[in-house]
């Protein structure tokens, strides 16, 4: 049984004192469920005053949405792995779509990241998906292909298990426009043979895939009732306590 979990970006929202807030009622209603993960990614500058906020026990937990892929050094503006593990993070997002397009990160540095904060203890959540234009040309499963097998290159069974890949097509992300659940489980599918071909079968089985891309308190319910689709990854969405607590709260 793969536990689900539901994440919030917040990308490049919120003061300290509006995501300690945010954080705190957040994880006040996670506490309430012992059947889901719940994880929040602030921007660096409230990491650790939001992990700071949080009870020791909090069944929230924190990631940071992206790190560089070294562990010190000239490198200025980067945030190391092991920096995010003293702010008190557990988990790391990588390969976002807004890192690939905007900041033109491709799939061998995400594969160095990758790498560098499972070193470090970190959990990473991987993201991949194709473009409107790449899923028009039907490129859409070389797409997937690619993300996966080079973002995970190099991985043994143990830090793969520490990896949650989020399938997040581009044209989906900040829409409005979701991927149908049918299209959503038809990509997670895909991606879980992905893995078990890269990896075997029980990896395959126990990897969770997560949605992103528009998800809301309207359509959380229809995705999450798919097999493959084992929770969310939310941006909007998630930056309002109250969508946030009902998309964790899904029908099951
Ligand atoms: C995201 O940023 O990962 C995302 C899925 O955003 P939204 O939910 O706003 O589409």
């Amino acid at each position: 049984m793969r536990k689900p979990i539901i994440a919030g970006n917040w990308k490049m929202h919120k003061t300290i004192a509006e995501a300690t807030g945010l954080a705190a009622e957040l994880a006040a209603a996670a506490a309430a469920l012992d059947d889901v993960e719940v994880i929040v990614a602030p921007p660096f500058t409230a990491l650790a005053g939001v992990v700071g906020a949080l009870p020791a026990d909090s069944a929230l937990r924190v990631a940071a949405q992206n790190c560089y892929c070294e562990d010190k050094g000239a490198f200025t503006g980067e945030i190391a792995p092991s920096m995010l593990v003293d702010a008190g993070c557990s988990h790391v997002i990588l390969g976002h779509s807004e890192r690939r397009k905007i900041f033109g990160e491709n799939d061998a540095l995400i594969n160095r990241k990758v790498h560098a904060a499972l070193a470090a203890g970190l959990n990473v959540i991987l993201c991949i998906g194709e473009t409107l234009e790449e899923r028009e040309q039907e490129r859409m499963y070389d797409v997937l292909k690619t993300q996966v097998s080079e973002g995970l290159k190099g991985l043994a069974g143990e830090q793969l298990a520490r990896v949650v890949i989020a399938y997040e097509p581009v044209w989906a992300i900040g829409t409005g426009r979701t991927a149908t659940s049918d299209q959503a489980e038809e990509a997670h599918s895909f991606v879980r043979g992905l893995v078990g071909g890269l990896f075997g079968q029980s990896e395959a089985e126990a990897m969770r895939i997560l949605y992103g891309g528009s998800v809301k308190p309207e359509n959380i319910d229809g995705l999450m009732a798919r097999e493959n689709i084992d929770g969310a990854l939310v941006g909007g969405a998630s930056l309002q306590a109250e969508d946030f607590i009902r998309i964790m709260n899904f029908a099951r």
